[in-house]
Parts: structure tokens; C-alpha cells; sequence
């Protein structure tokens, strides 16, 4: 038997953690403290990779303060910036605000994403750079517990909820 004390993080693991997210001027971006933890699959992808790296090997309990590069992090911030979109091509039961994800296609017709930066009454300006692209971040990190996934969680690639059980 192993307890959650002594099992590490590594790929597999659903790992639940609190954070909290800075920005280089010390501003907070992001918390769990006030709500529920994160949990996330090790190696699945579901969080940063300067963050996901910087947690192997870790066990329930470690404390760690991890600084993330953009290129490991959202990415650095590419392109001319904000453009333009017409509201009407935007969903009409939905309250746009700035931050918001939306999908478009791409030249080869691949989803890509698209971030809203302003909303106006006829136009809405979108960027293709996550809102936290070019930024370095830093996170200070709780470790809370670990487990191992579920073979349904491996499937999907992202965790189901504390014991595993819940289905969306
Ligand atoms: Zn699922």
C-alpha cells in the first residue's frame, strides 16, 4: 500500500492543488484559496506546461512558488493585435464581455480560438492571443492530494471530479 503522502506526481496522477497566479507586477491574476481546488490529469495537457513540469515528482503537502516563461506559459504575443468582428456574427443570446473564448475557422478550416479584448454596439474586437499571452507568471502552489486516474478520466484526458465518479 502506498498512501497519498508518499505517492508522487507523475503522468497518470490526478492531482488536486491551491494556487495562486501573479503577474510580474504582483498583481493577482487567479486563486483557488477562496473556492474549490484545481484538480488536473498529470500530462494531459489541462494546465500550463512550465507549471505541469515544475510539479513532478512533488507529493501531497510540498509548497512550491514556480515562475513561468511565456513560451512555457500562454505563449508570446503574436500578431497586429485586436481586429474587428461584426456583433451579428456572434451568438445573440450571449452576453459578450472581454476574456471571453470564442472558436472561428481557420484558413484550413481548423478551430482556432480567439479572445474578446473590447465590446462596442456594433463591433466586437478580438485577438488570437490568450489574454495572459507575453505574460511571465508566477505561481505559488499547494499540492492538496493525488490519485490515480481512472481509466475513463485517461480517455478523456481530464479529471471527473474528486473521487472520479462524476460524468458531464
Ligand atoms: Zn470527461
Amino acid at each position: 500500500m502506498t498512501t497519498n503522502q508518499q505517492r508522487r506526481v507523475e503522468d497518470g496522477q490526478i492531482v488536486t492543488l491551491h494556487y495562486t497566479l501573479t503577474n510580474s507586477e504582483g498583481e493577482v491574476l487567479d486563486s483557488s484559496e477562496d473556492s474549490e481546488p484545481l484538480l488536473y490529469l498529470h500530462g494531459g495537457g489541462n494546465i500550463v506546461p512550465g507549471l505541469e513540469n515544475a510539479l513532478t515528482g512533488h507529493v501531497a503537502g510540498d509548497h512550491l512558488q514556480v515562475t513561468v516563461k511565456p513560451a512555457d506559459g500562454y505563449g508570446d504575443r503574436v500578431g497586429p493585435g485586436p481586429r474587428p468582428v461584426p456583433r451579428n456574427e456572434f451568438p445573440d443570446d450571449v452576453d459578450l464581455e472581454p476574456g471571453m473564448q470564442f472558436l472561428t475557422e481557420g484558413a484550413g478550416g481548423e478551430a482556432v480560438p480567439v479572445w474578446i479584448t473590447d465590446v462596442g454596439a456594433d463591433t466586437v474586437q478580438v485577438d488570437f492571443n490568450h489574454p495572459l499571452a507575453g505574460e511571465t507568471l508566477h505561481f505559488d502552489v499547494t499540492v492538496v492530494e493525488t490519485r490515480p486516474a481512472t481509466e475513463e478520466e485517461m480517455e478523456h484526458g481530464h479529471p471527473h471530479g474528486p473521487e472520479g465518479h462524476h460524468h458531464h
